[in-house]
């Protein structure tokens, strides 16, 4: 066989929380197959990366329909994952897809029609080589569909047997607080929120998404946690070829303004002084909050990877630490 997993991969320091009040145990640190699991990239590495992962005690893995590029290669490069080496440890897994973004073109390729749901699972349980995928997200809000029909489709897909939990990812709040009663009421709890959580970007905590997910017994887990990278080293010394800044269009150029060089620089110095990597730190920071249950990260490497599971070591902070990061972070 290609791969056998770390047998000891449940002991080497990776913790578990209670997803909200549900049965289910994450990851503090899952892994994010946004970006680096493409066509475009190099197989042999993303599938480092997963088996790396895996071997950590990363249990939950988080997909999107149209993650690439090209739409739905990760999703393909996962499924080739699964069929070569993860399938008999299928039961280990925590599986995760979603629709609601731009997939294929049409009036049905996108947003929150029961219709695009429907479809969207149905072709990425192709791609991913399952029979179900243990949560199905809706990827974001969609004003021109009565969330009825999206939730329902949610409910639908339960009741179907494609998905063990249903997630709502970025709703605005008084939306979100309508999905967890729909839901509730057709005994189809929601599992977890996922919203985009980190130093730069406060909003779960001053929305009161974070209290809300946690006063409706769901769980919340952040995405981008790092700033698509900036809340690391990648940046402090001008933009590696290599980065996603550099390759990519999502993290602009535009971004990295002296002033937030400047924070960077400054945060970089108090991580300096915990013995950590602004990495580390920046996942550290997140996961002193109890009502995270995970943060999902994305890496281009097994190197980052391994950096940012040393996050786990120390995520306590003193009340001086936490007040220099708020300086630095809210000014
Ligand atoms: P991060 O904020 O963790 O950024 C990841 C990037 O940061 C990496 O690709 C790498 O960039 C850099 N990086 C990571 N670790 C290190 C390190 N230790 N040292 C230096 N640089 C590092 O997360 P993402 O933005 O990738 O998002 C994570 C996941 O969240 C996604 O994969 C996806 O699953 C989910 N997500 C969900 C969304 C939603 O709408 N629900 C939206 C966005 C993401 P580089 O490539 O430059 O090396």
């Amino acid at each position: 066989p290609i791969y056998s997993p770390l047998p000891e991969r449940y002991d080497s320091g990776m913790k578990y929380r209670r997803c909200g009040k549900s049965g289910i145990l994450l990851p503090e640190i899952s892994l994010g197959l946004w970006h680096n699991f493409g066509d475009v990239d190099t197989f042999a590495n993303s599938r480092a990366m997963v088996h790396y992962a895996f071997d950590r005690g990363i249990t939950h893995f988080d997909l999107a329909n149209n993650y690439g590029p090209s739409y739905g290669s990760a999703e393909e490069t996962f499924g080739m994952i699964m069929k070569k080496s993860l399938m008999p440890y299928r039961d280990e897994l925590f599986i995760s897809t979603k629709a609601g973004h731009d997939m294929w073109p049409g009036p049905y390729g996108e947003w929150g029609s029961r219709k695009y749901l429907m479809a969207s699972l149905d072709q990425s349980l192709k791609r991913m080589n399952l029979d179900y995928v243990d949560i199905f997200y809706s990827h974001r809000y969609d004003p021109n569909t009565p969330v009825e029909e999206t939730l329902q489709a949610l409910v639908d897909i339960v009741r179907q047997g494609k998905a063990l939990y249903v997630g709502i990812s970025k709703y605005p709040k008084d939306v979100a607080q309508d999905a967890y009663y729909y839901l509730e009421e057709r005994d189809v709890h929601c599992l977890l929120y996922q919203g985009r959580y980190n130093l730069f970007n406060r909003a779960p905590e001053k929305e009161g998404i974070l209290r809300q997910a946690k006063e409706n017994g769901t769980g919340f887990i952040a995405f981008s946690p790092l700033a698509q990278g900036l809340l690391t080293d990648r940046y402090l010394h001008g933009i590696p070829d290599d980065s996603r800044m550099a390759k990519g269009k999502f993290l602009k150029k535009e971004v990295l303004t002296d002033r937030v060089l400047h924070k960077i620089t400054a945060l970089n110095e108090v991580a300096t002084g915990r013995g950590q990597t602004l990495a580390e730190m920046s996942l550290s920071w997140l996961l002193k909050d109890d009502s995270v249950t995970s943060v999902i990260v994305g890496a281009s490497s097994v190197t980052q990877l391994s950096d940012n599971l040393k996050a786990l070591e120390n995520t306590s902070f003193s009340a001086e630490e936490k007040e220099k990061i708020e300086m630095i972070s809210m000014d």
